[in-house]
């Protein structure tokens, strides 16, 4: 059996296992993405008019993070995830997460779920023995700064799979 160095492993929900800027492509398609200032207002919209973060579809390459709970006896695997803004019911949010993990998997539905009010604050997870896989550069560095170790995950990168299994130790086909 491998043995990662780390104790935990942290797992970001959209970007990593969720598709969020797909769904808001598909909810508002005559909106230019590309427009970074669009994407906000968007996501208020999404969450005013549909079931928010229920209707995502995943990410190619998701179960992946299936095969992490199990691939490391010794290491704890975790959802931290955030509620992305103030102006919503950060309970009404964290219910629509978790019942997306239910619907998509008994695994990831299985491991702690851990919610924070945004996504820098994943940083208060930080330890030395601690990994954050995210896509967004912001909350990896902040998770460094804290003192954990991350990986910045970019659900192109056919790379990635192969990367992160040569951070933790073993390998993975
Ligand atoms: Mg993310």
């Amino acid at each position: 059996m491998p043995i990662s160095r780390y104790k935990t492993i942290y797992i970001d929900m959209d970007g990593v296992l969720a598709d969020l800027d797909r769904r808001l492509q598909d909810l508002y398609p005559s909106v230019d993405f590309t427009n970074k200032d669009m994407w906000w207002p968007c996501l208020n919209r999404m969450m005013a008019e549909t079931d928010g973060f229920c209707d995502l579809q995943p990410l190619e390459g998701w179960t992946f993070f299936e095969d992490l709970v199990h691939l490391y006896p010794e290491t704890k695997c975790e959802i931290l995830t955030s509620h992305g803004s103030f102006y919503w019911d950060p309970l009404i949010v964290g219910e629509q997460k978790k019942s997306w993990l239910r619907d998509l998997s008994v695994t990831l539905n299985s491991i702690p779920f851990n919610v924070v009010a945004y996504g820098e604050a994943k940083a208060f997870f930080a330890k030395p023995d601690t990994l954050l896989i995210d896509d967004t550069l912001k909350n990896c560095e902040a998770f460094a700064d804290a003192g954990g170790d991350s990986y910045h995950w970019d659900h192109k990168d056919p790379n990635r799979f192969a990367e992160l299994i040569s951070m933790l130790g073993g390998s993975y086909e």
